[in-house]
This record gives C-alpha cells, structure tokens and sequence, in this order.
C-alpha cells in the first residue's frame, strides 16, 4: 500500500500519470489525447480530445451491471412520501425528461435554470439537462424573486424548470409565484417554463410559456434520448457561491475533469463501493449537492439518498432512521446541522443501528471541537472533516482513508487533498510560509486539479481578478481563508481572510476567539467580528446564542454571564482577545446554507450598509443584531 504522503507527492509532481490513471474509474467515448493542457495559465483544461457524458457516467453504464439496485431514494418527511428509484428507472426517468427538454427547444450549450425543492425531478432534470450538452444551473428553492431574477440575468436560460411548492417544517412554500415575480424583474426572458405539480399548490399557468410536465411525460413514456458526448472540457453547469462575503460568483464547471474528480474522491475520500448507499443532507441548490447527493455517488455506482425535510421532524432519529434502513455507509453532513442536532435529547442518536456508517463527512464551516466530540461521542462511528469551496466542487483538504489511514486531530480538516498544492502565504508579502504555526492566506499553485472552476461564468477577467490577483507577486489562487499548519502536515482554518481582526497590531482570527466563546458551558453558538474603533484600529464584538437563555434574561444577569465568558476568552487566548462586548441573541445571521453572515454583522456594527444579503435565511436576525448595537 502506498503511503499517502507518497500518493499526494506523485499527484503533483508525475501530474499527467497521476490523472491518467485516476480518469481510468470513468467511461470515456473517445480517448483525451493531453491530460493537462496548462498553457494559458491560470486557466486549466483537464483531458483534452477526450469525449464522454456525465450522465452516461452516473446512470447509463450501470443499468446493464445493477440495472435492478438502487440509485435514487426519495424520503420526504414533508409530504409523507417515499419512492425508490432503481438505475433501470432512473434511466427511463432521465430520458423522458431530455425528451421534453428536447421539445422545449433546449440544445447542446443552452442553458436550464432548475429552480426545485428536493423531489426526484429535481435530479431527473440536472441529469438530462448534461445528457443532451445543456447546461444547469441550480438555484436553492429557498430564494425569493430577487434572488431568483439576478441569476435568471445571469444564466440567460432558454427554459427553466421548477414546481407548485416546496415544504419547510410542514409548511408549504409556493414556488411559482415567486418564480412569476422573478421572470417579471429579470431581463431575460426564458422561452419555457416546465412546471413539475406536486398538488401542494394552486398556481397560474402563462398560456404559450408555462407546460405541465406530467402530460409531457406521458407523451414521452417511451423515450430514448442518447447522450450527446461532449468535449471533456464542455461545460456542464454554473452553480453560484453562497454569498457569505459578498456577491454570489457564478462558478462554471466542466465535464470531464468533474467525472474523474468525483470518480476518485468517492474511492479515496468518501469510501463509497458500488451497491452500496450515500446520504447526504445537503440541498441541491448547493455544491455539496451537486457533487455529492447526484453525481458522486451515481457515478460510483451506488444509491443516493435524497431526503427532504428537516433534520428534527418527525423527530430528530429521523435521519439516523434512514441510515438504519437503508445502510447507508457514507453520511455527509454540515456543522450547522449536527448544531440543531445538538440542541435536541442526544436519545435519539442511540435509537438507531447505524453501524454500517464507515463515517460521518462534515463540511462547510469550521468544525468546532465541541460540537465534533459531540457528535463523535453521540454516534459512536468516525467524524471526517473536510475544507472546500463551491469553486473547487470536491475536498481540498481532508483525511484520505481509502489511501492510507491517518489519524483526525479535532479543529483540523486535515491535510491537503491529492492533486492540490496548497501554500500558506503572507498576505502583505506574498511569501511563502513554510513552518509549523504560521498563519497565512490558503492558496493553491496552478493548475488547480480536475473538477475545479473552468471560469467565472461568461467574466474570464472577474476569475483572474478574484482569485489569482490577490496576492503580491504571485499568481497563485486564493482561498480567501486563512489557515495554519502544524508539525504533522495538518492545516487549521482559522476563519476568511476578511474576517480576521486586527486589534492594537495584533492579528486574531474571529474563529479563535469564537472556538473559545463556545468552550463556555452556556453558548450554543457565537459569531466574532471586528468593529472598527478609534483607539485600537478595531476591537472584538461577539453575539452568542445561549443553551439556556435563562441564564441571561435580565441585565445584571446578562452582564455577569458576559464577564464569564470573557473570562474564558482571557484565560485561553489572552486578555488581547477579548470582546469589548458579548451580546446574547436567539438567532444569528446566516446565508440559507447555514453560513455566519459576519461581514452583516460587522457592517450594521459600524453603521454600513449591509450589502447584497439576497442569500440571508432569516432576516429578524440581523434586526436583533441591529437593535443590540442600536441601544449602545
Ligand atoms: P462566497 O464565496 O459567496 O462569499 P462562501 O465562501 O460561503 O460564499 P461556499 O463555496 O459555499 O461559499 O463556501 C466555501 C467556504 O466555506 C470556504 O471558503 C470556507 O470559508 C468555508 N468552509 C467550508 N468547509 C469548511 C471546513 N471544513 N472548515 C472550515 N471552513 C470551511
Ligand atoms: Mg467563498
């Protein structure tokens, strides 16, 4: 067995035979001719001259080997409904939808805003979408119209295909009119719009632009559409970033270095074997689901759970349920989920055998280390951080068990995945930070691996800009986070390079301080930001959200339970640390994918407009935040 320091090596310095060998686990129509075409830096073009399909990939070579198993499992605990599709279904599934979407008018290059809830043809419609050359672009059910509308600009679909209603904790969220208001603000116009009708709610029709996909499917019971093999680099969808710092980016992908990446994080990383089933809890309108609820797990040939609903309803055993029932051997997860988790009777973990898991995946956000021993201790079966970006579309820093076994250490991610060559570097200098505990910007050397962002869709110059500009003298691309390195090889994220506080000259990350506020026996959860302040450049300010808000409820008692806390702070980082205030709240900020919305915060602190904040969950949070400062 080769160690892993040996396969990360070979995987950067005998490049082109590493990915040769690794593009092996997926199908290929006509062979690549160059593995790695790197000419027009920073610019990658990954398995050129090769042709193949993603959905070829993911469904159709499968049907004649398990044609019968699994593939897709529906659960929603929404609407009671439960559907198992096997590789033979989810084949016919797949070609009626590339039929209607064919009769729509869609071609090899349009593109097709999906804009779902979690049910089947949300993923019918991405795999027929790539099927026939057309590219998605997902966008999460949750946003309203303005949301929906500047990516509708963006995309410029040609179609655009969506439902009555989503359901949110048994409450249903019509979808349509918010998708009419959308096309009302949008510029462009799509030409159609495929309607899926879950009979959750009445909606209007557009007569010449709005068609009913069950009577389409009828029609198309029969259909056999073939793929279309495209270019390995062809594009295959645009996905936008989460907004948790600013503007989503609108990050395009390809075709065949995606298939080769996942292809191999699913052997390497995720431990996923054919037959076997993948659940993650992620939405689609995210990269996690793109990558690891539909292509991931299909292209290695075992089934995916899709799962709509809440982590807590019926009951918060629901999800550790469907890991008993359908022995799910990978489970991937978010921080912020096993939070909610956390807040509920620990029971409910033990109800369930779950040991088929090989291993719990969180991503994200920073893992904290309580909420990773909580979660370990719950379980009973091994918690797997790992670090990436909707940029990169797969880890780029974990523990890569099916390489070699390496012991987890709590706070740290791991160590940089094979096929990136991840640097620390000195912002203000743009060197090179080799030691142990250094801090410094994480950045990748070119050419970032297979299944990474070809581009910023249609702004080649935003992409060059923004991630390979930003370091002095180098061209070098740029995480945004900002990380350390121990004596083992393990990184530790310390929090986004523009959430780092400089008070008084000493640098701190917001993480730190906020992994210690959290080391407080009565915070469930803290953001930390910086506020500017005339004296020390900027100081400190955190907003907690309390296990027991009891302990808080009036001011003397708010105020002796922030002096403890800042206590702890003073105790385990230093008195340079600590917040000028802790201020307590029942919910924070965040993007609909569970990311802290601290540059929000920090804006309403000092008095600034918060900025774009179409991607908020809840935006009672920030007024909380708002009325705090407010009442200085
Ligand atoms: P935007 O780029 O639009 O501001 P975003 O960065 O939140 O939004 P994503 O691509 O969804 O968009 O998130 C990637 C970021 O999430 C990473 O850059 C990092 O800051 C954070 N992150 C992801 N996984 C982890 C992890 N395991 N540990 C620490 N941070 C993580
Ligand atoms: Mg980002």
């Amino acid at each position: 067995m080769t160690s892993y320091a040996e396969f990360h090596h070979r995987s950067l310095h005998d490049r082109d035979a590493f990915w040769a060998e690794q593009a092996r686990l997926v199908d290929w129509h006509k062979p690549f001719t160059q593995v790695c075409d790197h000419s027009r830096p920073p610019f990658a073009r990954w398995f050129v001259g090769g042709t193949t399909n993603l959905c070829h990939n993911a469904v159709d070579r499968h049907v004649p080997t398990r044609g019968g198993q699994n593939a897709l499992i529906f659960v929603s605990t929404e609407t009671d409904q439960e559907r198992v599709y096997s590789f033979a279904e989810l084949h016919a599934e797949v070609q009626r939808m590339a039929a209607i979407l064919r009769e729509l008018g869609v071609k090899k290059g349009d593109r097709v805003l999906v804009y779902m809830p979690m049910i089947p043809e949300a993923a019918f419609a991405m795999l027929a979408c790539v099927r026939i050359g057309a590219l998605h672009s997902v966008v999460f059910g949750g946003f309203a119209s303005v949301s929906l509308a500047s990516r509708i600009d963006d995309a410029e679909p040609l179609v655009v295909v969506s439902a009555d209603a989503g359901s949110r904790g048994g409450k249903v969220v019509p979808y349509k009119p918010l998708l009419d208001e959308a096309i009302q603000l949008s510029k462009h116009k799509p030409k159609k719009v495929l309607m899926v009708d879950r009979g959750l709610a009445p909606f209007a029709r557009t007569a010449g632009r709005d068609e009913d996909f069950a009577p389409l499917r009828e029609k198309h019971l029969a259909a056999q559409v073939p793929c279309e093999w495209v270019e390995a680099t062809h594009p295959s969808y645009t996905l936008y970033t989460s907004g948790t710092t600013g503007k989503p980016k609108g990050v395009q992908r390809d075709t065949g270095g995606y298939a080769v990446a996942l292809a191999a994080s699913m052997k390497h990383i995720f431990l996923g074997q054919p037959g076997e089933t993948y659940f993650s809890t992620s939405d689609i309108g995210w990269v996690v689901g793109h990558s690891y609820i539909v292509y991931g797990p299909l292209i290695a040939g075992m089934a995916t759970i899709m799962y709509e609903g809440l982590p807590i309803r019926p009951d918060a055993a629901i999800w550790w349920s469907l890991v008993e029932k359908y022995k799910v051997t990978s489970m991937f997860s978010a921080p912020t989920a096993v939070r909610v988790l956390k807040k509920q009777d620990p029971a409910a973990l033990k109800k369930h055998d779950v040991s088929s898991l090989r291993a719990l995946f969180l991503a994200g956000e920073p893992l904290d280390e309580p909420t990773a021993k909580w979660i370990a201790d719950a379980l009973g079966r091994p918690i797997i951080d790992n670090y990436w970006q909707t940029e990169t579309g797969w880890p780029i820093l974990t523990i890569c068990n099916g390489v070699e076994k390496l012991p987890s250490k709590f706070g740290s991610p791991g160590k940089p995945v094979y096929g990136y060559d991840v640097r620390l570097i000195d912002e203000n200098t743009g060197q090179e930070l080799t030691g142990a505990s250094q801090k410094g910007v994480v950045a990748i050397e070119g050419p970032l691996p297979p299944g990474c962002m070809q581009t910023v869709w249609r702004d080649d110059e935003r992409f060059v800009k923004t991630y390979w500009s930003s370091i002095p003298g180098r061209q070098i691309y740029s995480t945004f986070d900002w990380g350390i390195r121990d004596d083992d090889g393990y990184l530790f994220i310390l929090g986004r390079t523009d959430d780092v506080i400089n008070v008084a000259g000493h640098r701190l990350g917001t993480r730190e301080i906020e992994e210690s506020i959290s080391s407080h026996p009565n915070v469930a959860e803290v953001a930390v930001v910086g506020v500017a302040d005339p004296l020390k450049g900027q100081v400190a300010m955190a907003f907690a959200v309390l296990k027991d808000p009891g302990q808080a409820d009036t001011p003397e008692k708010a105020l002796k339970l922030e002096g403890a806390i800042m206590k702890v702070v003073d105790e385990q980082l230093g008195a340079v640390a600590r917040p000028s205030r802790v201020r307590f709240v029942t919910v924070l900020p965040k993007t609909r994918s569970g990311k802290l919305l601290r540059r929000a915060i920090q804006a309403v602190c000092e008095g600034r407009d918060p900025g774009d904040l179409t991607t908020i969950e809840d935006p009672g949070a920030l007024q909380q935040v708002k009325d705090l400062v407010g009442a200085r």
